[in-house]
């Protein structure tokens, strides 16, 4: 094993290739390009094998894009390189599956490779809104590929749901929530649609063509998912993410606490011992830089400790735990109340604040005006 450093982190392995792209959708991810995935691969597991290896890895997760894309021959070969790697005991091992793209022989050559826990795109399970943001599936097709998981003997399943969809109503919404309640997956993850620029979306929304339900509707649509949830047995852990109990997604955990990742893959960005970098956003400048240049990188920032102080804050108050005011002083060699106590005492007497022993967190008001809290957690330069 020589040197092997024995700090533990996450890896992110980005898979670019999608069928067909949904309307609202920014990710670095592209469609027709069948031809690059063999070559993708190669260097990918290059790439993982360059900056993983001498780690010990704690969670992986392969995201897109369309992991499911691959075939189960490009799926295996992928999971060569992750075999390779040193893998901690209870390790977390999620891909995000999209239906449409899913068969028995992929879910098994998953499992094979040693995944553990499966992420699935599904959004709604009304066929016609799936149809209006883009996506290649329908309700049935993502029943069906839940199930053979489960026969398969995946459990540990969440499944993606976005609201605000255009022309949505609340009864819909109630639908969607309730019929995947009823099929007990161990995590569910409630995203509002967000209109990104350079989207499909946007243009439609410039032209006055987008009907989105109201901001309002669309804040009772988030409330009402925090009843149905909790009702059915989920604990809502961040604001968009629910799970059962001691089924939190740990790698997305892992970025919330602001630890150390190494992503691999096209447009990936990583963040160890305080640098971030980012890969080439394309996948031919991705393939040609590790090629001649042995990485991919085009961007690198070290955080400044004010960097860090902020992000830490802004990514951990996202989860409802909040975030523990001797973990940052264990980290930052400062009393959290030293640099905060003004902003702390005023947003507990506005009641967006709670601090329980040593941990402060939003109150179900705050997550309402996070952003106008957050804020004021900015440090002068
Ligand atoms: S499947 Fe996911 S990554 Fe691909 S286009 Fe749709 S939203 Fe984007």
């Amino acid at each position: 094993m020589g040197n092997i450093d024995q700090k533990v982190k996450s890896l992110y392995i980005h898979i670019p290739f999608c069928k067909k792209k949904c309307y609202y959708c920014d990710f670095p991810s592209f469609c027709g390009k069948d031809h690059l995935t063999e070559e993708y691969i190669k260097v990918l597991k290059k790439e993982i094998d360059s900056r993983a290896s001498e780690f010990n890895i704690a969670t992986i997760f392969i995201g897109g894009g369309t992991p499911t894309f691959l075939n189960s021959k490009e799926l295996y070969s992928l999971g060569e390189a992750i075999g390779k790697l040193n893998l901690i005991n209870d390790y977390e091992f999620t891909v995000e599956c999209n239906p449409g793209t899913l068969n028995r022989e992929k879910l098994m050559a998953l499992k094979d490779i040693g995944v553990n826990r499966l992420s699935f795109g599904l959004q709604s399970t009304h066929d016609y809104h799936l149809k209006s943001i883009g996506r290649i599936h329908s309700y049935q097709e993502f029943v069906e590929n839940y199930h053979l998981a489960r026969e398969i003997g995946f459990d540990n399943i969440n499944v993606d749901l976005i609201f605000g969809l255009p022309k949505e109503t609340m009864e819909e919404w109630e639908e969607d929530l309730n019929r995947i309640c009823t099929l007990e997956p161990e995590h569910i993850s409630c995203y509002s649609l967000i209109i990104e620029d350079d989207t499909p979306f946007k243009k439609l929304q410039d032209k006055g063509l987008l009907k989105l339900p109201s901001e309002e509707l669309e804040r009772d649509m988030y409330r009402r998912a925090l009843e149905i949830l909790e009702n059915n047995g989920y604990t809502q852990y961040e604001i968009s993410n629910f799970s059962k109990p001691h089924r939190e997604c740990k790698h997305n955990i892992v970025y919330w606490e602001l630890k150390d990742y190494i992503a691999c893959g096209t447009g990936a960005h990583s963040y160890v011992d305080g640098l971030r970098t980012k890969n080439a956003a394309t996948i031919e400048e991705y393939i040609s830089l590790m090629k001649n240049e042995g990485h991919a990188y085009v961007e690198e920032h070290k955080n400044s400790r004010k960097d860090d102080i902020e992000e830490y804050i802004f990514m951990g108050m996202r989860m409802t735990e909040g975030i523990s005011m001797k973990a940052f002083e264990e980290r930052f060699n400062i009393p959290f109340r030293d640099l905060y106590n003004n902003v702390l005492l005023k947003y507990q007497q506005e009641k967006l604040i709670n601090v329980h022993d040593d941990r402060l967190y939003f109150t179900k008001k705050g997550v309402e005006f996070s952003n106008l809290v957050l804020s004021d957690f900015l440090l002068d330069e």
